[in-house]
């Protein structure tokens, strides 16, 4: 066997390596990117999760603190500040700086 021979089948068999070589990569790169995909969807699903539990404790946030659910305005008895807020469906007046209710308007 010449040194050429020789050296062609060297070559040969580098090259039959290096295609099992890159096939195996190619195997691996695949099975990467089909993790990292598994990988992204559990990322996308839970930031999509805690963003949406972030809108609803914002959006409980406001309903509790909307002015809707209460107002000030003077007693028209007495004329003390007083808070109307709505508890459920009634609305009922009660002071200012506390959870008592007004009593000379709620006994009208
Ligand atoms: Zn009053």
């Amino acid at each position: 066997m010449s040194y050429s021979d020789d050296g062609l089948k060297k070559a040969a068999e580098t090259k039959e390596w290096l295609e099992r070589k890159i096939n195996e990569l190619e195997i691996e790169l695949n099975n990467l990117q089909d993790t990292l995909a598994v990988v992204n969807s559990v990322l996308k699903s839970n930031s999509f999760q805690s963003a949406q539990a972030i809108t609803q404790s914002n959006n409980m946030i406001n309903q509790e603190s909307s002015s809707s659910n209460s107002y000030r305005k003077s007693c028209n008895v007495c004329h003390v500040e007083i808070e109307m807020r709505k508890i459920g469906d009634r609305w009922g007046a009660y002071v200012t700086d506390g959870d008592e209710r007004h009593k000379c308007e709620s006994n009208e």
